[in-house]
């Protein structure tokens, strides 16, 4: 395509860079799969762990804000570093995580979805569609204090309010040692969730559940509980009826009961301790790692889009030892999809739209065909797989992207 008949943008996309070899993998999609398509814009922040260092982390914070100011971001996966990495690179600090600076600045809950292709069959055989988890990620037991007790000692709640005066509790009189832990949340922070929640299932257009353990826990849980119905019921209630999509509220243990019987397609939130074991557990189930999406909704509707997985470290050893490597780029094209398609929807470019679905369909149309990376061939079960470098892969996609053009 010539640049006036490529694609046209309106608003950046905040693109965020990252490492090893999805730093590889980025560069190879976008010169593939986007560059000569659409006329890109996006505002471009490095944060390669070179760069984060060269500028003390500050990439991450205004990559981040420039999220918030244009509101939609894509973001390849990063190292975190730890105390290996600091030599490897030679840091002049252990910096933080930049998926927590950039959720600590932007709020909001990630959603985790998995991408299913036909030949790869989860291990619960009844999820034909995907199960999106939405994990909180504020508070319970990430942030509790805790204790051990002595023999003969009391343990109290004691709230001190503002005025001076107090409230307890008894939690327990031990006779023999034990242990206590002190859990908190905010009504603010589940509201937010509740809204990311609430948004993300009008956006997918998918019914969403909601679970926690309100018959046991009637003040904590059942907060939740009740803040996610009021919310629904003031603000969501007629928008879903509209799109034809359904919320309900369940007893965990039914949750879980009914997603082993169920076909997929809605979005379960968690609480923060369901959701980290939760989101193991399904995305194991559903066979890969490298076949998951994630993205981080604001409950302003803010949105960043990345793959779920890491930088493949190994992989990118293979890489510069000049060794083809098998690195599959799915959740990372998938992230480009979601963000462009974000995008052309908030500024009215049905175009831009249209390209996303198209390179989305043409994607997992390839593995279908029986081209897949390394990861994907061991687990297909189709009768012709035939394994293909990651470069192999993206020209096979951009074959099949330019027969549906
Ligand atoms: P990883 O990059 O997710 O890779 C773990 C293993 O999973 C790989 O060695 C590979 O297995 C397989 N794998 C993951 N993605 C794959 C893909 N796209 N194609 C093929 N195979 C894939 O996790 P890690 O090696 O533990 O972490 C590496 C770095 O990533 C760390 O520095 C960590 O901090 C960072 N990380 C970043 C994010 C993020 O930015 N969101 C998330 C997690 C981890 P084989 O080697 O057996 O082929
Ligand atoms: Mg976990």
């Amino acid at each position: 395509m010539s640049e006036n008949t490529k694609i046209q943008m309106k608003t950046p996309l905040v693109e965020m860079d990252g490492d090893e070899m999805t730093r590889i993998l980025w560069r190879m999609i976008k010169d593939t799969l986007l560059l000569p398509y659409v006329d890109l814009k996006t505002e471009y922040y490095d944060l390669g762990l070179e760069n984060r260092d060269k500028t003390d982390d500050r990439v991450t914070v205004e990559s981040a804000e420039a999220t918030k100011k244009y509101g939609v971001a894509v973001k390849c996966a990063t190292i975190t570093p730890n105390a290996a990495r600091v030599e490897e690179y030679g840091l002049k600090e252990m910096w933080k995580s930049p998926n927590g600076t950039i959720r600590a600045k932007i709020g909001g809950t990630v959603f985790r979805t998995p991408i299913l292709v036909k030949g790869i069959t989860p291990f619960v055989p009844a999820w034909t569609k995907p199960i999106t988890i939405a994990r909180h990620a504020y508070g319970d037991v990430y942030m509790n204090a805790e204790m051990r007790v002595p023999a003969g000692a009391k343990a109290e709640l004691v709230v001190t309010k503002a005025d001076g005066t107090e409230e307890r509790r008894t939690i327990h009189d031990f006779e023999t040692p034990g242990i206590i832990q002190g859990i908190h949340n905010v009504d603010k922070s589940i509201s937010d969730f509740a809204r990311s929640c609430f948004n993300y299932a009008l956006d997918t257009c998918q019914d969403l559940w909601f679970a926690t353990k309100d018959t046991i826990s009637k003040t904590y849980d059942h907060r939740f509980k009740d803040i996610f119905q009021e919310i629904y019921d003031a603000e969501y209630r007629e928008k879903f009826e509209d799109a034809g999509i359904e919320y309900f509220y369940t007893l965990i243990d039914d949750a879980v009961a009914r997603v082993m019987r169920s076909e997929g397609g809605f979005i379960w939130a968690c609480k923060n301790y369901d959701g980290d074991v939760m989101s193991d557990m399904v995305s194991t189930a559903y066979g890969s790692l490298s076949m998951m999406t994630s993205v981080l909704v604001s409950p302003e509707g803010v949105y960043e889009y990345e793959a779920a997985h890491g930088t493949v470290q190994r992989h990118y050893y293979k890489y510069l030892k000049g060794e083809k490597t098998s690195t599959n780029p799915i959740a990372t094209i998938l992230a480009w999809t979601g963000a462009l398609k974000k995008r052309g929807e908030l500024d009215a470019l049905p175009d831009l739209v249209l390209f996303a679905e198209t390179l989305e369909k043409a994607t997992i149309r390839t593995v279908e065909d029986g081209v897949m990376t390394g990861d994907l061939a061991g687990m297909s079960t189709l009768p012709n797989v035939r394994r293909a470098d990651s470069e192999e892969f993206l020209l096979a996609i951009k074959e099949r992207l330019d027969a549906a053009l």
